[in-house]
C-alpha cells in the first residue's frame, strides 16, 4: 500500500468524467487500498479515484465506522434538504456552507462485486453526494451561491500568488 498525492484544485483529471469499473481485478483492490491509505493520512471522510488521478467510478468512505469502497455508485433518490460545511481535500483548507439533499439512496457495487443499497443521511448522505459528484467531475465550488463563489476564487488566487504560480 502506497499514499498517493492527492490532486488539487486546477488539476484536469478533476474536472473529467469517470468511467466504469468494468472489472473488480488486482489493480483495482490495489487502488482501493490506497485510497484508503491516503484518505485516513490527509485526513478526510471520503476520496474519489480522480482525486489520486485515476478516472474510474469509484470512492471510499469511512465515517467513523470502518472504510469502506462503492464502485460505479449512482444516486437513485433523493429527499430534503440540509445545510452543512462542506470541505474537499482538493479544495484544501476551503469550507462552505453548502444545501444539497438531507437523504439519499446510493446504488453501486462493493469490492467484491456485490450490489449494494445504503440509504445515508446527515454526513453520510452528504460524503456521497460529494464524492459522486467528483466522478462527474464535479468540484463543490460547483455547489456554491455567486458571493461564496467570489470569495472562494479570490482566497484561491491569493493562494496561487503566494506559491508563485
Ligand atoms: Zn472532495
Amino acid at each position: 500500500m502506497s499514499i498517493q498525492p492527492i490532486r488539487t484544485y486546477g488539476d484536469p483529471v478533476l474536472k473529467t468524467l469517470a468511467t466504469d469499473v468494468v472489472e473488480i481485478d488486482s489493480k483495482i483492490a490495489k487502488l482501493v487500498a490506497d485510497m484508503i491509505e491516503t484518505m485516513y493520512e490527509a485526513p478526510g471522510v471520503g476520496l474519489a479515484a480522480p482525486q489520486v488521478g485515476v478516472e474510474k467510478r469509484l470512492f471510499v468512505y469511512d465515517i467513523g465506522d470502518g472504510p469502506l469502497a462503492i464502485l460505479n455508485p449512482r444516486i437513485t433518490e433523493s429527499d430534503g434538504e440540509w445545510v452543512y460545511e462542506e470541505g474537499c481535500l482538493s479544495v484544501p483548507g476551503l469550507y462552505f456552507e453548502i444545501v444539497r439533499p438531507a437523504k439519499v439512496l446510493l446504488e453501486g457495487i462493493d469490492l467484491y462485486g456485490n450490489e449494494v443499497s445504503i440509504e445515508a443521511s446527515e454526513l453520510l448522505g452528504r460524503v456521497f453526494q460529494h464524492e459522486v459528484d467528483h466522478l462527474d467531475g464535479i468540484l463543490l465550488l460547483e455547489r456554491l451561491d455567486e458571493a461564496q463563489l467570489k470569495a472562494a476564487k479570490k482566497e484561491l488566487r491569493k493562494r496561487a500568488m503566494e506559491a508563485g504560480a
